[in-house]
């Protein structure tokens, strides 16, 4: 039994009453919360590590929805290019290369960055090597739910990525079988969809009764580019969310993520299924899929979390800038100032978080019982004081800078800015070594205007 005690913090709890000790500590049992808020330390029992969190910030780890693992070795490969040539033309060739090492090095750079942030659940979008990405979760002590990229039919689809249905169905039964609940409980193994472009109409309602089935969720593009909506229109005769719809996949386990071109029907279809819904704001902005009714969705009731997207298109896994990002751009969007909201933002990356991975019973809030996973923010920096306000602060203010601590699982995955789970100045020459091997196997060229001389 090993008991840690956190003291002196400001702890912003997160529970459904909201409530925030401006002095108050934390007692984590293993990888439980054993007690929270204001704490006797006359009966704490024996062995118990002492933490002095003094002028500091202790709040549920974010929970970053919607991550592509394998992208982040392609950081930087697809910046300033429209959408179809990022696809075609840089992710594509670059992805499809991949190996068993490039996966897991891909996966733990950007777990690690991740928990650099203060990420300590992450959502994965889908990829090729599902094993390296069990691996690269269950080394760095991050929590998260992977899902195998899974496409049988679409133009362009590199060969390697051609499966019939029945071949992409029955791995992820198997990965099912053998991952979920790996790694002490921090691996969920969900079923993948990519998009429409991607998916055929037998392998939506499979996928669906599969993950009804085995009681777990959909990860899924959905509505992402205008061209979506017309390419669902020209081959299944309506848009995607109404064919969704019609295919009875709307529900309580799906994640449908970016949802930019909804119409008002489709929010409300969604609030009827309580769909889940993942929003990219960097991604919205970098490879313009346009912008999400976010505020018309959180008025509504309905999940909405906050996701960074791959490396080639937001390029941070900054779950902080991504707080940033929400609150300010639907402001503009709206010209309301009211909307999106600090403390709603701080909802949407912790406690919705948790609803979109299906794990609100255990994580997202500050809570007797629940599992361990916490950041300690340290807002003595010179672009976060005064504290007015807190919360304010968090959202407007702060970096992934102020992330001092991070802990999952009631294990201290980085501590006072030191990543505790691995050498990390290795594992940035093993980035910048197998990033170049990987960009010259897909023989991508990058122009440039600029004068570069050698
Ligand atoms: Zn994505």
């Amino acid at each position: 039994m090993s008991k840690l005690l956190i003291k002196n913090a400001y702890i912003i709890t997160m529970n459904s009453e909201r409530e925030v000790y401006e002095n108050g500590s934390i007692l984590i049992e293993n990888d439980k919360i054993l007690k929270v808020g204001k704490i006797d330390f006359n009966d704490l029992g024996n062995n118990v590590e002492e933490y002095d969190a003094k002028g500091k910030i202790v709040m549920p780890g974010l929970i970053n929805t919607h991550v592509h693992l394998s992208q982040q070795l392609g950081r930087g490969i697809a910046d300033d290019v429209d959408l179809l040539t990022w696809l075609r033309d840089r992710v594509w060739p670059y992805e499809s290369g991949f190996t068993y090492e490039d996966s897991y090095i891909s996966s733990k750079a950007c777990c690690i960055e991740m928990i650099k942030s203060g990420v300590t659940t992450f959502l994965e979008s889908g990829g090729q090597y599902v094993d390296a990405m069990v691996q690269a979760v269950s080394d760095t002590g991050i929590r998260g739910c992977l899902a195998k990229s899974v496409m049988d039919q679409g133009e362009g689809l590199p060969a390697v990525w051609q499966k019939s249905t029945e071949e992409e169905l029955k791995t992820q039964i198997e990965l099912f079988e053998k991952y979920n609940n790996s790694a002490q409980g921090r691996v969920k193994i969900w079923f993948g969809l990519r998009t429409i472009f991607n998916n055929s109409d037998e392998l939506l309602i499979e996928t669906k009764k599969l993950a009804d089935k085995y009681n777990t969720g959909m990860h899924m593009h959905i509505a992402e580019i205008s061209g979506e909506i017309d390419f669902a229109k020209a081959t299944r005769g309506t848009s995607t969310v109404e064919h969704l719809n019609k295919l009875g996949i709307l529900g309580s386990n799906l994640l449908a993520v970016h949802t930019v071109w909804l119409t008002n029907r489709e929010i409300d279809l969604f609030r009827l299924n309580d769909v889940k819904v993942s929003h990219n704001p960097a991604a919205a902005m970098k490879v313009v899929l346009g912008f999400a009714s976010v505020p018309e969705m959180l008025s509504k009731g309905i999940p909405v979390s906050i996701g960074t997207d791959g490396a080639p298109s937001n390029n941070r896994m900054d779950m902080m800038r991504e707080m940033y990002l929400t609150s300010l751009i639907h402001k503009g969007r709206t010209l309301d100032p009211t909307v999106v909201s600090a403390e709603k933002v701080l909802e949407m990356a912790t406690i919705n978080g948790a609803k979109c991975a299906l794990l609100d019973k255990e994580i997202g809030s500050l809570e007797c019982g629940k599992k361990a996973d916490l950041i300690i923010l340290n807002p003595n920096t010179i672009h976060s004081l005064p504290m007015h306000n807190p919360i304010g602060n968090i959202v407007y203010s702060m970096s992934s800078e102020n992330v001092e601590s991070t802990i999952c699982n009631g294990t201290w995955l980085m501590k006072e800015r030191k990543i505790e789970v691995l050498d990390e100045k290795e594992l940035l020459e093993e980035v910048k070594t197998q990033g170049e091997k990987i960009r010259k196997k897909a023989n991508i060229s990058l122009n440039s205007n600029f004068k570069i001389i050698k």
